[in-house]
């Protein structure tokens, strides 16, 4: 009896030792990638849906924009956003525009007529454009992410010699990057010296100043309101 139950002993004993070697033979035959994949794949997932789930109720870019003009906000005083100018009626006279205006009108003081007015970047982002174009004399055109929301921004009445930045390249917020054009020249396109300041939705470059119906001004965001003191 004794030697079976030894027997017996004994052959579990061998069956437990193979067992057990075999096992650990096998992990340190194959060792690291099975595990470490693992590891990584329940990683990154769920770390990149708290991700997304954070941007969609916090904005990733800054909301708030920085001013386009020293004092900018004292400078608005005759066509805000969304005004309905008519020529009769108009602030300026004389006028030659007509339609709901899709930007902000920063004006300039009679002694800032002859000296510099720079015009400093609202949001960080590539300038995508500078050029003439009707009714602006000189305009720079800026694309920016402003509250998770690309946008395109103009900036009307510069003088273009004014601006170094080169195309693409990319514009800080809060960057002085141009100068006004001179008052009633080819640089404002015979306008009085002032920034027309338009922040369009989306990627698409559309530089009118007027709109024929207010609905159409959703397009658009007041600049004012993302500016914050
Ligand atoms: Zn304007």
């Amino acid at each position: 009896m004794d030697t079976v139950m030894n027997k017996r002993l004994a052959i579990i004993a061998l069956v437990l030792t193979i067992g057990i070697g075999s096992f650990f033979v096998m992990r340190s035959k194959n060792p690291q990638p099975e595990p470490d994949q693992k590891i990584t794949t329940t990683k990154t997932s769920p770390e990149k849906q708290p991700d997304t789930k954070a941007s969609s109720t916090t904005p990733t870019t800054p909301s708030a924009l920085t001013l386009p003009l020293s004092d900018a906000l004292s400078r608005v005083t005759k066509k805000p956003f969304g005004i309905l100018i008519e020529k009769k009626t108009s602030p300026v006279q004389p006028e030659r525009f007509a339609g709901y205006h899709t930007g902000v009108d920063f004006e300039t003081l009679p002694e800032e007529q002859d000296i510099d007015v720079p015009v400093h970047a609202i949001c960080t982002g590539p300038l995508i454009a500078k050029k003439r174009a009707t009714g602006y004399g000189g305009i720079a055109i800026q694309r920016c992410v402003i509250a998770d929301e690309t946008v395109t921004v103009i900036y009307g009445h510069l003088r273009l010699s004014s601006i170094t930045a080169k195309l693409n390249e990319n514009i800080s917020a809060g960057t002085e990057f141009a100068i006004l054009g001179k008052g009633f020249s080819a640089e404002t396109d015979g306008e009085r010296k002032h920034l027309h300041l338009s922040i369009h939705r989306g990627k698409d470059v559309n530089v009118l100043g007027y709109v024929q119906n207010a609905s159409s001004l959703e397009a658009w965001l007041d600049a004012l309101t993302l500016i914050t003191p």
